[in-house]
């Protein structure tokens, strides 16, 4: 069977987070802290949305680049938020889905991308599956912005620096002193940044900047999946300047030969999202943080997140893996750091749950 297999196949290795789920499958009600999607369910009015969308029969393909009502919606948002007089838009079937199109529109064999460590999973496999080099800079201890690691790290070969904030799974926002500092790095080079934005509405401690403020060489991703709990309807867009244009027309075109289109009755309904008040939800979510981090923070070193679902914890003793197995044997599940980083030192908790599991959690992480 193996020779059957392509090459980049063997690029990717998925042992980490397999191992706990094949764990994680012979428990019974275990605190679950491994979930990277928020415990509520998508707004009843959203749902309906979806279903007056369905029923009036609007099943087929849309248009390549999404919905025309929706990309206008999206198009009015970044128009007011970056000042960007001709937005370029792209609906996407999820942020990943964004992720995989920007990639495969930008990255050559060996083509160096900087990121931050800890990351978001999927950029490091699909940029090694496509020939590109990941540059990782340690973002360790307190997970801001390694401005300074981050210019040293740029060479010819750089073809764009990835962010992420608020970030998984470190649950840190960046400011926007760093943010501003590091558009000045970029703006000498010309760099093309990828700002991954899924978590800009789980913003705890005031507004969550972005770089396309500042920067007009952005593309910002964004999407409905935790926002609005709809992590299975698959939609996200990517968003740009007129100066990204030509890179996101190559998008598109990649998208029609590949997803086709986003979802279309979800298109509908994301329109009415677009408009849908999260505060209540965000609040519901930055009281979990509070009783997440008091709960920790004289037994662990941990640093406050102010936004995502997210915690980055060290471990007391030995590995972030062996602290994970040790979690799992009694009950609770968390995710080893070395599966967002190249290091193992720390686990990633998903406080995206019931209160009363997270405090079933912090008393049994406690006592390990
Ligand atoms: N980016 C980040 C940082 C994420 O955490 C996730 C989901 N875990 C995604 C992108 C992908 O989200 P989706 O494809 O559902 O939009």
């Amino acid at each position: 069977m193996k020779e059957i297999l392509s090459d980049r196949t063997k690029l990717i290795d998925s042992s980490g987070i397999r191992k706990v789920f094949a764990l994680a499958a012979l428990l019974k009600d275990p605190v679950n802290f491994s979930i990277g999607q928020p415990d509520f369910d998508v707004p009843e009015l959203l749902k309906e949305e979806a279903i007056k969308a369905i029923k009036a029969g609007q099943n087929k393909y849309s248009q390549t680049a999404g919905d025309a009502i929706l990309k206008e919606r999206i198009a009015e948002e970044v128009r007011d938020e970056f000042g960007w007089s001709e937005p370029a838009v792209l609906v996407a079937s999820g942020v990943s889905g964004g992720l995989l199109l920007a990639f495969l529109a930008l990255i050559n064999p060996d083509d160096e991308v900087i990121i931050p460590d800890p990351y978001f999973v999927i950029y490091k496999h699909i940029i090694n599956m496509l020939g590109g080099r990941c540059v990782f800079v340690d973002s360790y201890p307190n997970f801001e912005l390694p401005i300074e690691k981050i210019a040293d790290a740029i060479t010819n070969k750089t073809k764009m620096i990835i962010l992420n904030s608020p970030c998984n799974p470190t649950g840190v926002v960046y400011s926007e002193q760093q943010i501003k500092a590091l558009a000045k790095i970029t703006a000498e080079k010309g760099i093309l940044i990828l700002t991954d934005e899924i978590y800009e509405r789980f913003c705890y401690d005031g507004e969550c900047p972005s770089i396309a403020d500042y920067y007009e060489k952005t593309l910002v991703l964004r999407g409905f999946s935790k926002s609005y709990a709809m992590t299975g309807w698959r939609l996200g867009y990517v968003a740009a300047s007129e100066s990204l244009k030509d890179v996101v027309e190559e998008m598109t075109k990649i998208q029609q030969y590949t997803f086709v289109c986003a979802p279309t009755p979800f298109q509908k309904a994301a329109v009415a999202a677009m408009d849908y008040e999260t505060s209540d939800f965000v609040d519901a979510y930055r009281k979990k943080r509070d009783l997440l981090y008091e709960g920790l923070k004289d037994k662990f070193e941990l640093v406050k997140p102010s936004g995502a679902f997210y915690a980055f914890v060290k471990a007391p003793s030995g590995s972030g893996t062996e602290f994970v197995e040790k979690a799992i044997a009694n009950n609770v599940l968390v995710i080893p750091g070395n599966v967002f980083s190249e290091k193992d030192t720390h686990f990633r908790i998903s406080y995206a749950t019931s209160d009363e599991k997270i405090q079933e959690g912090i008393e049994i992480l406690r006592r390990l």
